[in-house]
C-alpha cells in the first residue's frame, strides 16, 4: 500500500482536539500517512512574526495535500485571517462543501444530499477595503462620483466586490467536472444578477457559457434570496450549487443547519494542484480544551481527503463507521442530543473511540 505524506495544521480553540480525533480514526483505517504537523495562527505570531509562516505554506505546496483544524480570526484587530490568506496564497479557488443527512441525525429534514461549490478567491472576500475617514477612501469616493455620478457619503467605509471572467470560468469548469466525477446530475448557479449586473451578471453569463461545455449535466440558475427559501422548503430539488464567495459562506451554514449542524459539515479547499481539507465550523473558543466539540465534521473532512488521495475504500469505510455511530446515537456529542445539557452526551475523544470500534467491526 502506498504511503502518503500529508501536512496537518491542528488549529486553535477546539482545533487540536478535533484534529487529534480525526487523525486517530484515519490511522484506524489502515492508510499509512506520514504527517507533517505545523502550527499556524495567533500562537505562532510571536515566534515567526506571521500567522501563516512560509514553512507551513512550503510544506503544503510540497505535499499537495493538507488537513487543518479551525483557526481563530480576532475581530477588528487588523490581523489578517489565516484561513483567507491560506486560500489566497495557495490559490485554493474552490471550496467544496457536501451537506448530507445521515440517518439518526436530529434535523427537520431527511435525505438531504447537497453540495455547495464556493468560489474562494474573489467577491467581497477579496480583502479590498477602504476604511472610513482615511484620505484614500475620500479620494476613492471623489473618483467614484467623477466616474459614475454617484455620491457616496463621506463617512462611509468601502469594500470592493471583484468578479472576473477568469475566476468564474475556472470555478464553473471545476464544478461541472466535479459533478461528473462524483455522479451528480445538476448544477445550479446562484447569483444576484438582477441587482449587481456587472459582477453577478457577469457570473451568470459566464456560467451559462461554461454549461454548454458540459451538456451531460443539467444547468439552471437561482437568485440567492430565492435560493435560501427554496433550500428551506425543498432541498431535494437541488444537487450541486455554485456560488460566489459571500453567498457560499452564508449558504454553507444554512445547509449545515439542514443536515444536523456545524458539527457535521466537512469541506475541501481545492486548487489546480493543492487540496486543503477542513471542517466548516470555526474554533468554538468557549469549548476549547473541554473535550466537548463534535469531531465528526473534521473526520468527514478526512473522508473527503482519503478519497482525494486515492484511498476511496478507506474513505467509504470511515464514512460508514461515522454513520453507524450517528445512527446508534449513544456515542455522540452534546450538539447531536435532543437537549444541549443531556448528561449522556460523550466527549470528543469518546466519539473517536466509538468510530474506531465501528471501523473494527465493519
Ligand atoms: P464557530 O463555528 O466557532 O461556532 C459557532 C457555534 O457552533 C458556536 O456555538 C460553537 O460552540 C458551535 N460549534 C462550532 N463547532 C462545533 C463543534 N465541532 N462541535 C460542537 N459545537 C460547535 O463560529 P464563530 O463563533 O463564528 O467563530 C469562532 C472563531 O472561529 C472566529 O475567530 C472565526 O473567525 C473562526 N473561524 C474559523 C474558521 C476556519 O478556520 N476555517 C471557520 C469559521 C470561523
Amino acid at each position: 500500500m502506498a504511503r502518503h505524506t500529508i501536512t496537518l495544521i491542528p488549529g486553535d480553540g477546539v482545533g487540536p482536539e478535533v484534529s487529534t480525533a480525526a487523525r486517530r480514526v484515519i490511522y484506524a483505517t489502515g492508510v499509512e500517512i506520514d504527517w507533517e504537523v505545523h502550527d499556524a495562527g495567533l500562537s505562532v505570531m510571536e515566534e515567526f512574526g506571521d500567522p501563516l509562516p512560509a514553512h507551513v505554506l512550503d510544506s503544503i505546496r510540497r505535499n499537495k495535500v493538507a488537513i487543518k483544524g479551525p483557526l481563530t480570526t480576532p475581530v477588528g484587530k487588523g490581523i489578517r485571517s489565516v484561513n483567507v490568506a491560506l486560500r489566497r496564497e495557495l490559490d485554493l479557488f474552490a471550496l467544496v462543501r457536501p451537506c448530507k443527512s445521515y440517518p439518526g441525525v436530529r434535523s427537520r429534514y431527511e435525505d438531504v444530499d447537497l453540495v455547495i461549490v464556493r468560489e474562494n478567491t474573489e467577491d467581497l472576500y477579496a480583502g479590498i477595503e477602504f476604511a472610513e475617514g482615511e484620505a484614500q477612501t475620500l479620494e476613492l469616493i471623489a473618483d467614484i462620483e467623477r466616474l459614475g455620478g454617484q455620491r457616496i457619503r463621506d463617512d462611509s467605509g468601502i469594500s470592493i466586490k471583484p468578479i472576473s471572467i477568469f475566476g468564474t470560468e475556472r470555478i464553473f469548469r471545476f464544478a461541472f467536472q466535479w459533478a461528473i466525477d462524483n455522479g451528480r446530475h445538476k448544477v445550479t448557479a446562484v447569483h444576484k444578477a438582477n441587482i449587481m449586473k456587472h459582477t453577478d451578471g457577469l457570473w451568470l453569463r459566464v456560467a451559462d457559457e461554461v454549461s454548454r461545455e458540459f451538456p451531460q449535466v443539467e444547468f439552471e440558475e437561482r437568485i440567492v434570496d430565492n435560493m435560501t427559501m427554496q433550500l428551506v422548503q425543498k432541498p431535494e430539488l437541488y444537487d450541486v450549487m455554485v456560488m460566489p464567495n459571500l453567498y457560499g459562506d452564508i449558504l454553507s451554514d444554512l445547509c449545515a443547519g439542514l443536515t444536523g449542524g456545524l458539527g457535521l459539515a466537512p469541506g475541501a479547499n481545492r486548487g489546480d494542484t493543492v487540496a486543503v481539507f477542513e471542517a466548516t465550523h470555526g474554533s468554538a473558543p468557549k469549548y476549547a480544551g473541554l473535550n466537548k466539540a463534535n469531531p465528526m465534521a473534521m473526520m468527514l473532512s478526512g473522508v473527503l481527503m482519503l478519497r482525494h488521495i486515492g484511498e476511496g475504500d478507506a474513505g467509504n469505510r470511515l464514512e460508514s463507521a461515522i454513520a453507524r455511530v450517528i445512527a446508534e446515537g449513544r456515542s455522540v456529542t452534546y450538539d447531536m442530543k435532543p437537549e444541549r445539557d443531556d448528561p449522556t452526551a460523550v466527549g470528543t475523544s469518546q466519539v473517536a473511540d466509538a468510530v474506531i470500534e465501528a471501523l473494527g467491526t465493519a
